[in-house]
């Protein structure tokens, strides 16, 4: 580089015209503060506004102007009056329908006029019609635009004709300066850079919006690249940081292993020694373990665990052990302290809900270390939780924590050094996907089941057969198995959820009278939870009403059949959490995913994925086609929703190419590394999705 006069690209936005303070402030709290930050803020999708459709080639759900006359006009009076409008235009007929109108536009719409509309058209029971399309009455001159329209993400208050003002003197400006292409001599591509960025705000009228859509086109792939390379390069980064601190090397005696493993009811996979093998290796070394095990639903990743603590704990180090809610804590609390607890380990507990003077007790064995293992939710994050020496982190989790999670946890190591890290995935993760989610981190894969489990059968059902269903139920549990009856999310809502479970329960109740039924849900306490499941797993309960609250690392190996309600409103990963639930056992099992009809032809792929495999990877890959990547790692924290070119899986193509050129970035030319990463990583609120 060689600059010595500030680049206009790096001008405050405050530099722009109309950019007053309250939009800078606005701006700013989206992560935009240089210009060259709006560059980077691309478009989502494009409106073709360049030329006319005709109704005879309209294509559902694309966006057209059509221009045409009408033909009749009239308001359909009932409960909510509509107002369509039959239009033509010599090669076909569509209908406008506005369920919102004034009267006047209503007395407007008289037949002969003539009208220019854009929209989308979709197919009805009537033919292809357009429901709220922006439309002009009487004008024949041309309302088209000379180039794409671009639509950009947004947050309220800020309208697409603001972003293009914007963006337009940011391209002004780009076009004044040369901007530093940092994959210049490194990748191939029909456009350079600055192209590439003026392609995407700005698409010539003779664009390939197919591939535009599909987001194949040239100047989508250069700078997808250069995104998915940043990323990559953030996370190697953010592990050479880790590497090079300082980590306590373990090498336990076997003294509580040993023993352990001699009353171990079960003998280890190969998978599962294996994964030992590696992580026992990690802990040996003064520089901290980042590893992370994937495994499928019931593959025995608590076993995995169990076994790198027991290493700790003979080294005389302590443990922190996450998981991502209160019941699956619960578990492995219960797991450890029958596996644990006759070795005369301190085990402690610790949840948002420990309060008090319990709490006091808590902190004061972890800042002691008498508590050698401590178990619990978030709440082993916070402030006040203090640890004599921690030096291993174990997070089941059920998504995608965010980095700066993990990290948050890893601060508690006292002194210099960095603990280990284990992280557990309970959701595969495509390898596509996790070399760009999980760059940072060593991968092991429990990739074999412990031998004895049948395949769970899986079956699509109408709900229905809701009745028939039922009997089905009590059949079994009259025959010994116990069930799960799982009501899923009906709202974003915690308690509406909690209430169609409570309603199911009551219903179940009613119609299978001698059958003894528990109930659970978020809303009850830990103490509660912990007390239905352990009726539950003892037999008391024979059939389990639940929330998707069971959803990761319920074991109870007797329960083999699995009721599913509304199951079309699940992703696929959570569905094979979900069923993971059964099949524990020597007993064949059966899943009864009860749909509502009528199913969308998505939807009906998506169930015919789970009712024909079982296998986590192949269903996680589908999911990742079905949702994107946000969904399938959790939408939260993951940082990877907001892309702002990259796609996945769309762009998995590319992804042994990123791999590659940061590789060559980082050996040859490691100064550009940090300007990629600040330019394609820095920090970014979520826009509304438009
Ligand atoms: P997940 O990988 O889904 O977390 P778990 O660790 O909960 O699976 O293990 C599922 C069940 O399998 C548990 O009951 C566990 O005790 C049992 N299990 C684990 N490893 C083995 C094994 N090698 N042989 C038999 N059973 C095992
Ligand atoms: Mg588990």
């Amino acid at each position: 580089m060689t600059v010595s006069t500030p680049k206009p690209l790096h001008a405050p936005l405050s530099t722009l015209r109309g950019v007053g303070p309250k939009l800078l402030g606005r701006l700013e709290e989206l992560g935009l503060r240089q210009v060259e930050d709006l560059l980077y803020h691309f478009p989502l999708r494009y409106q073709d506004r360049t030329r006319v459709t005709p109704i005879g080639s309209l294509q559902e759900g694309v966006d057209a102007v059509v221009q045409g006359h009408i033909r009749i006009a009239s308001v359909v009076p009932g409960r909510r009056p509509t107002l369509m409008a039959k239009v033509e235009d010599g090669t076909g007929l569509l209908t406008l329908r506005f369920f919102h109108f004034r009267r006047a536009q209503a007395q407007q719409m008289k037949p002969g006029v003539a009208i220019t509309f854009f929209g989308q058209a979709r197919r009805s029971s009537a033919g292809l019609d357009m429901v709220h399309p922006e439309y002009r009455l009487d004008s024949t001159d041309t309302v088209l635009e000379d180039a794409l329209t671009p639509i950009y993400p947004t947050v309220e208050g800020m309208g697409q004709g603001l972003w293009r003002k914007l963006t337009e003197q940011a391209l002004t400006i780009l076009g004044q300066t040369d901007p530093d292409d940092l994959l210049r001599g490194i990748a191939s591509s029909p456009f350079n850079l600055a192209e590439a960025i003026r392609y995407l705000h700005r698409p010539p009228p003779t664009a390939p919006v197919e591939q535009i859509r599909g987001w194949q086109h040239p100047a989508q792939l250069r700078l997808a690249l250069e995104e998915l390379v940043a990323h990559h390069l953030s996370l190697q980064a953010l592990r050479a940081r880790e590497k090079a601190c300082h980590a306590i090397a373990m090498n336990g005696d076997g003294s509580i292993a040993k023993p352990f493993l001699e009353a171990l009811s079960f003998k280890p996979t190969d998978a599962q020694e294996r994964v030992i093998g590696e992580i026992l290796e990690d802990m040996s070394k003064p520089s901290p373990m980042l590893r992370l095990v994937q495994g499928d639903v019931g593959s025995g990743k608590t076993f995995v665990a169990a076994m790198a603590c027991i290493c700790a704990i003979e080294s005389g180090q302590q443990i922190a052990l996450m998981a991502p809610t209160e019941l699956l804590a619960e578990q492995h609390l219960q797991t450890f302290k029958e596996w644990l607890a006759p070795r005369n380990i301190g085990i402690a507990w610790l949840s948002g809900k420990v309060k008090g003077r319990a709490r006091g007790k808590v902190l004061q064995e972890i800042a002691e270390g008498s508590a050698s293992l401590v178990i619990g939710t978030h709440a082993l994050f916070q402030e006040g939780v203090v640890f004599a020496s921690l030096a291993l982190v174990i997070v089941d989790e059920q998504h995608r924590f965010g980095v700066h999670q993990r990290l948050a946890l890893t601060e508690k190591a006292p002194g210099k050094a960095l603990p280990h890290q284990l992280v557990l995935t309970a959701t595969p993760i495509p390898r596509t996907l996790s070399m760009v989610a999980y760059a940072d981190l060593d991968c092991s894969v429990i990739d074999e089941l412990p031998p004895g489990r049948t395949p769970v059968q899986t079956t699509l059902l109408d709900s229905q057969r809701r009745d028939a269903v039922i009997a089905r139920v009590g059949a079994a549990c009259a025959n010994g198995r116990q069930a799960y009856w799982v009501c899923t999310l009906i709202d974003e809502s915690d308690n509406l959820d909690a209430q169609a479970a409570e309603a199911t329960a009551s219903l179940l109740r009613e119609q299978l009278p001698s059958l003894s039924i528990g109930l659970i849900h978020g809303r009850l306490s830990g103490v509660e939870k912990e007390s239905v499941m352990a009726d539950f797993k003892s037999g008391t309960l024979q059939l389990l009403v639940a929330t998707t609250v069971i959803e990761v690392g319920v074991d109870v190996p007797n329960a083999s059949l699995m009721i599913i309600e509304n199951p079309e409103r699940l992703g696929l990963a959570q569905l094979h959490q979900l069923r993971g639930r059964v099949g524990r056992g020597p007993i064949e099992s059966h899943c009864l995913l009860l749909y509502r009809a009528p199913l969308s032809r998505q939807g009906r792929e998506r169930l015919e994925v789970m009712r024909s495999s079982t296998d986590g990877f192949y269903i996680a890959e589908q999911d990742l086609r079905f949702r994107g990547p946000g969904e399938l790692l959790g939408t939260r924290q993951t940082g990877l929703t907001s892309f702002r070119v990259a796609q996945l899986p769309e762009h998995e193509g590319l992804l042994d190419d990123v791999i590659k050129i940061a590789a060559r970035l980082m050996q040859d030319h490691p100064e550009r590394c940090t300007t990629l990463i600040d330019r394609w990583t820095g920090e970014r609120q979520a826009f509304a999705r438009v």
